[in-house]
């Protein structure tokens, strides 16, 4: 279902008129579709049929308090990176014991209150990290649940800033290693190892790549068992893609259903491992947009440009990564023809767009949305250029909550202070 549609030439989100929802909370203002987060994350669940399974959202997609509540409702489990997104699982009521930890560089303090509310799983993403786990979880008297992290070396065909799963890149533990981490991991007196888990990539746009991933897992999972190291659980991770122009993804029942069969086809040894799995953005992707007012169209000699209060602080998917994403009117106009125009934010950096080369039938103050908005988005925004942080807005139905307010600019000075006197 794409909750965003044109209702007599008004882009609607679920039952909501965005124009009249931009009128009173301002621009730039990022809206979700609380329908849609809950359709994705029920496809995963679901596709796991009886078997025992675990979807661990990954907060970094996005992770707005309401967002959050939205999924622990619905039983979902967690996957963070820092202390400060366990804490919002936390305040968004999701169970401690769903959480999964994952992350190349946690740090002690980190370590220790992950253990203090007892998450799920540490990933554990080198030997040494595994060593400072045991000495923190002695300190506390507890034993740390773990599983590694292995690195598979495979090559995800993505986009080289989110593929995580090469042998070059700073993620997991080699998998030629792991079986060695693991006898040292299981001889340590604060750990207990849970399970094994890997994590390739993101904007993956098919399965094949993550079956090789579970294939080359399984076999190290078999050589483990042999040897008495006992294993609970199997984290797949997360990094199916979504569609942002013209990629056709697996829907999430087909990926998972895929998975599952490469699990079969390794044999009955293997069904008792509860299963995990750990989507981001085929989660919130597209149910989130990202609209804006034009402030200013510009015609040059040989580009025209159309200036809006939305820029790479609030989306830096473009700058970032050049990524693409859909832009349209949140008004269609039959009364003018489109023009061509690079959409360009008010921050000063050349690299400052949202879009390139986009056909559009505008005016002055008319509102865009851009699509694909609901991951990477608003988590990734900052106040490059002292530009306050746009609201987040959650729909559902014909009813709306504004669920982060705008960031004043007394927000922004809020941390910082004067200069003492000079003497
Ligand atoms: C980022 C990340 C995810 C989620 O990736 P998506 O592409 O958003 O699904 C899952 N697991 C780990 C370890 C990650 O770093």
């Amino acid at each position: 279902m794409n909750p965003f549609a044109y209702r007599h030439g008004r882009l609607y989100a679920e039952g909501v008129d965005l124009a009249a929802l931009a009128d009173e909370v301002g621009t730039p203002c990022y809206v979700y579709s609380r329908a849609h987060i809950e359709e994705r994350w029920h496809a995963f669940d679901e596709a796991f049929g009886g078997r025992e399974h675990l979807v661990c959202y990954a907060l970094k997609a996005n992770s707005n308090l309401a967002v959050l509540e939205v999924l622990a409702r619905l039983g979902s489990g967690f996957d963070i990176t820092s202390v400060g997104e366990l804490e919002r699982v936390l305040a968004a009521g999701g169970d401690p014991t769903k959480v999964v930890f994952s992350g190349v560089g946690k740090s002690e303090p980190e370590m220790r209150r992950a253990l203090e509310v007892g998450i799920g799983c540490f990933n554990v993403e080198s030997a040494s990290e595994l060593d400072v786990l045991n000495r923190v979880a002695a300190h506390l008297g507890k034993q740390a649940p773990l599983s590694l992290r292995v690195n598979p070396d495979v090559d995800p065909m993505t986009h080289p800033y989110i593929a995580t799963g090469l042998k070059q890149s700073k993620f997991g533990i080699d998998i030629a290693q792991a079986a060695d981490v693991y006898r040292r991991a299981a001889g340590l007196p604060n750990i207990e190892v849970k399970g094994v888990a890997f994590h390739i990539g993101s904007r993956l746009d098919d399965v094949a790549p993550v079956v090789t991933a579970l294939e080359r897992v399984l076999d190290l999972a078999g050589e483990l068992m042999d040897e008495g190291v006992a294993l609970e659980h199997l984290d797949m991770g997360g990094g199916l893609g979504i569609r942002y122009a013209d990629e056709q993804p697996p829907e999430p029942h087909d990926y998972v259903l895929a998975l599952l069969g490469a699990l079969e086809r390794f044999g009955a040894r293997y069904q008792s491992l509860r299963l995990m799995i750990e989507p981001g953005r085929s989660v919130v992707g597209n149910a989130g947009v990202l609209l804006t007012r034009t402030l200013y169209l510009k015609h040059g000699a040989e580009r025209n440009f159309a200036i809006v209060d939305a820029a790479m602080n609030d989306l830096l998917r473009p700058a970032l990564y050049d990524a693409w994403h859909d832009i349209g009117p949140v008004q269609l106009r039959t009364d003018k023809s489109s023009t061509v125009y690079d959409i360009v934010g008010p921050v000063c950096e050349s690299g400052d767009f949202l879009g390139h080369g986009r056909a559009l039938a505008i005016e002055e103050g008319d509102l865009l949305a851009v699509a694909s908005a609901g991951a990477y988005a608003a988590t990734m925004s900052s106040n490059y250029n002292a530009r306050p942080r746009a609201p987040e807005v959650l729909v559902e139905g014909d009813r709306y909550c504004v669920v982060r307010r705008r960031e004043t600019v007394a927000d922004l000075l809020a941390l910082e202070s004067r200069l003492p006197p000079d003497p």
